[in-house]
């Protein structure tokens, strides 16, 4: 079975003619493919067409299963696949539009000891097609309420590390941009990796648009490798080369996320260290406090100590802010939703 979510349009034409269908057929299930419509709704496409297309092909490769709306409009999604595993989602609202966050993996290999994403380690990639379905999806489940779409950003910022899926990812990326299809313009989507250094340099040669997002979570290796063990493979100092090249590559600012964690990133000493690393960079630090995880043994930075935090950044000349926390009520963080059904289920 093939994913048409997977292909393009020109693909699936040349799927078609094989089978001896006709060429408009391709641009009819095409549409259909990208609201999120299966065989069945397909209503210009004949039964008999129809039914042996749902041989070969899968539609639409996940369904939402559960929905969960928070008391600030935000939107937490689980969704199953085709093959029963499951992936969450979710879309904030914004002035400006809808943000989805995207998974790229079913579970995640980066071991990250604040992330819920992790904890029972990476089942498998997800294809582009099935990266590319959450966006059709979320845009067919808020149909009615917008007359144009309502994924109008993307992040790629849930379950999974993105580089450590990079072909898939990249071919999402082509995929969601196409004017065929969604048509989301790169600067629209913004990709967040743990600072995988090669993949990171890989990405800016194809010269994207695309919002690049580290997390960096501390700007010294030791405390660093401390909660994420990636960094014992990559040092600070290669992430922000890597980050620099890419802004020189395609000349978006680089965002550096930075989850404050009690007692562990978040003093006066690390916010000297972080403007050090910085030094010179038109990067920008995203601060966000720690959504506890039940599973991990870490409490989030207090109120004030934030502010403070962010207030010795900006006196030290970095350009920072502290992300608005949403959807705390529904277990708003990475791969908090997703585990939660992996324990009722078993
Ligand atoms: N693997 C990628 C993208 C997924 S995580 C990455 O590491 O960037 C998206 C962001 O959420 C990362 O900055 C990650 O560190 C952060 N994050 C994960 N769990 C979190 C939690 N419980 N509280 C706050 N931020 C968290």
């Amino acid at each position: 079975m093939k994913l048409l979510a997977d292909m393009s349009l020109e693909e699936i034409t040349a799927d078609f003619l094989a089978e001896g269908l006709p060429k408009y057929r391709a641009k009819q299930v095409y549409k259909w493919v990208m609201r999120g419509v299966g065989f069945d709704g397909m209503t210009d496409i004949d039964k008999a067409t129809r039914s042996l297309l749902s041989q070969k092909y899968i539609a639409c490769p996940l369904t939402i299963i559960k929905k969960l709306v928070s008391s600030d409009k935000t939107q937490k999604y689980l969704y199953r696949l085709h093959d029963g595993n499951v992936i969450e989602g979710v879309l904030m609202n914004y002035k400006y539009g809808n943000t989805l966050c995207v998974s790229t993996q079913i579970g995640c290999r980066m071991g990250c000891k604040f992330c819920a994403s992790t904890l029972n380690g990476l089942v498998r990639n997800l294809t582009a097609g099935e990266i590319l379905a959450q966006v059709i999806t979320a845009n067919a489940e808020n149909a009615a309420q917008n007359e144009k779409r309502a994924v109008t950003n993307i992040v790629l910022m849930g379950s999974g590390e993105p580089f450590d899926n990079f072909d898939n990812v990249v071919g999402f990326l082509k995929l969601v941009n196409s004017p065929e299809g969604l048509g989301v313009s790169y600067r629209n989507i913004s990709l967040s990796t743990c600072g995988l250094v090669p993949e990171m340099y890989r990405f800016a040669d194809l010269r994207l648009p695309v919002n690049l997002t580290v997390s960096l979570h501390s700007p010294i290796d030791e405390k660093r490798r401390e909660i994420m063990p990636i960094a014992n493979k990559y040092s600070v100092k290669e992430i922000i080369n890597a980050a620099r090249y890419y802004f020189e590559q395609t000349g978006r600012r680089v965002i550096f996320e930075y989850t404050l964690i009690e007692g562990q990133n978040d003093t006066e000493k690390d916010a000297k260290n972080l403007a050090g690393v910085l030094k010179g960079f038109p990067a920008h630090v995203n601060l966000i406090r720690l959504n506890p995880v039940r599973e991990r043994n870490l409490s989030a930075t207090k109120n004030n100590q934030a502010q403070k935090f962010l207030g010795m950044l900006e006196s030290l000349g970095v350009s920072a802010t502290i992300r608005r926390q949403m959807g705390v009520d529904i277990n708003g963080a990475c791969g908090q939703l997703r585990n939660d059904y992996l324990k009722n289920e078993s």
